[in-house]
């Protein structure tokens, strides 16, 4: 790792930690950190240093389609040749792409584009206060809405949570955030049905929304319990608040329509990023047509100069017509699932206590005896110095996955049988190391 050490040491100098992507947390802390790449060809990668690897990390998951995606890539070059980049005017285009995830998406009826997940929820949350004409907005600890003030989390274990179990006052807090209790904000545990209950029923008529994602794939990866996501969306009509659901991972990833298609469960407003785009910048925000009303009418602003800016459309458009291609979820979900149930066995033989949770093409090893229902938990119970030794094990022996426990696994359609053979090969020696 000569190269991309000395790559790093150079970073540090004009780069505040040496490294732009949301990656810079965790990688700076362990040795060898972080790899520079030189690039990527489907489901691998390879550093600076000539070494290659098996990717699991894609980008953090927008390389659904394995990196360098032939039909994006070519749809793109083309367009930004032919046409142009950003003209902050329509392009007919548009109306192609947003009907194609109306179709693939359940709960949409109207589609507004823009560039990253953080703004798609931004705009959420700006709606349902706007249309519900409340304020409070309830999330849930360890998840990740994007990095915007209003909704952001930080990843310190017990920084944004104030109060006990049963007293539901939470605080995001920390250095550059706005000071002071934040009252417009309820950060509630996750699969809590009581709990939700509860705070809904007696504070509900202030509640604008409760925003989630379907799978918590912030904290590691959590899945709902069964009934859970079922019983939101009953609460939440009840009382007239808004159900948000942040797809920005788990759209058109578990699904083509994502987790709601997934799930059965249809939210108000939802997000989505990352997979939607094949790799290029593009997020968007949807829902319910009497919703986005307004910001047809004016009332809700949305802006952005880059938003469907010719790239996004153009990719977006391209990596959509993969994903809707038959069979393809169906081969998504026979290589992950092969590879979850792979590392539960070499875990199993190996007698280390984990659990692999996640769900078709996204999952988490957590090393825990323990279930894990939600953040607490993972905070309490998972051994991150195991976690450190697989990871840095896998490395070694050319299998790249994100070094946070509180991160996933990401399989993309490019990834073979081969490929998962040689995960598990690498998995058994590495557990047999641990
Ligand atoms: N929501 C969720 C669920 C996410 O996982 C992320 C990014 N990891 C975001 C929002 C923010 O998206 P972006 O990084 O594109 O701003």
């Amino acid at each position: 790792y000569a190269k991309s050490r000395a790559l790093f040491a150079a970073a540090r100098e004009v780069i505040p930690s040496g490294v732009n992507s949301t990656a810079r947390a965790t990688w700076s802390g362990w040795d060898p950190h972080p790899l520079f790449v030189e690039g990527g060809d489907g489901s691998h990668l390879r550093d600076v240093d000539g070494n290659d690897y098996i990717d699991y990390l894609l980008g953090l998951g927008p390389m659904i389609l394995g990196h360098r995606p032939p039909k994006v890539t070519d749809a793109v070059v083309k367009a930004i040749r032919e046409q142009g980049t950003v003209f902050a005017l329509p392009a007919a285009a548009e109306i192609g792409l947003t009907r194609s995830m109306i179709a693939a998406v359940p709960s949409l009826e109207q589609v507004r584009l823009c560039n990253t997940g953080t703004e798609a929820v931004l705009y959420a949350v700006r709606l349902a206060r706007a249309f519900t004409g409340r304020n409070k907005i309830i999330r849930f600890e360890g998840m990740y809405h994007g990095f915007s003030d209003g909704v952001y989390w930080s990843k310190h274990p017990g920084l944004n949570v104030a109060g006990s179990d049963r007293a539901p006052v939470a605080v995001p807090q920390g250095p550059g955030l706005p000071s002071g209790i934040d009252s417009s904000l309820i950060i509630l545990p996750w699969n809590d049905t009581a709990l939700l209950r509860e705070v809904i029923e007696r504070q509900g008529h202030e509640i604008a929304a409760v925003l989630t994602e379907p799978v918590m794939c912030n904290t590691g990866c959590i899945l709902p319990e069964p009934g859970y996501l079922e019983a939101m969306r009953e609460i939440t009509r009840k009382h007239g608040v808004l159900l948000i659901f942040d797809e920005v991972i788990t759209g058109f990833r578990l699904a083509l329509g994502g987790a709601q298609a997934h799930y059965g469960v249809t939210p108000d407003l939802s997000t989505f990023a990352k997979g939607l785009g094949g790799g290029f910048p593009v997020a968007a925000m949807g829902g319910r047509k009497d919703i986005m009303a307004l910001v047809a009418d004016g009332t809700v602003s949305m802006a952005g100069t880059y938003a469907a800016n010719v790239i996004a459309v153009t990719a977006a458009i391209a990596a959509l017509q993969e994903l809707s291609a038959p069979g393809m979820f169906e081969r998504l979900y026979k290589v992950s699932d092969r590879l979850r149930l792979g590392l539960e066995r070499v875990f199993d033989e190996a007698r280390i206590a984990t659990r692999v949770v996640g769900v078709g093409p996204v999952f988490q090893v957590w090393f825990s005896d323990h279930d894990i229902r939600n953040y607490r938990d993972a905070a309490r119970h998972a051994n991150h110095e195991l976690f450190r030794l697989w990871w840095e094990g896998m490395l070694d022996r050319g299998v790249l996955f994100h070094p946070g426990a509180y991160e996933n696994l990401f399989v993309s359609f490019a990834h073979s049988d081969d490929d998962v053979d040689r995960t598990l090969a690498a998995a058994r020696e590495t557990a047999r190391a641990i």
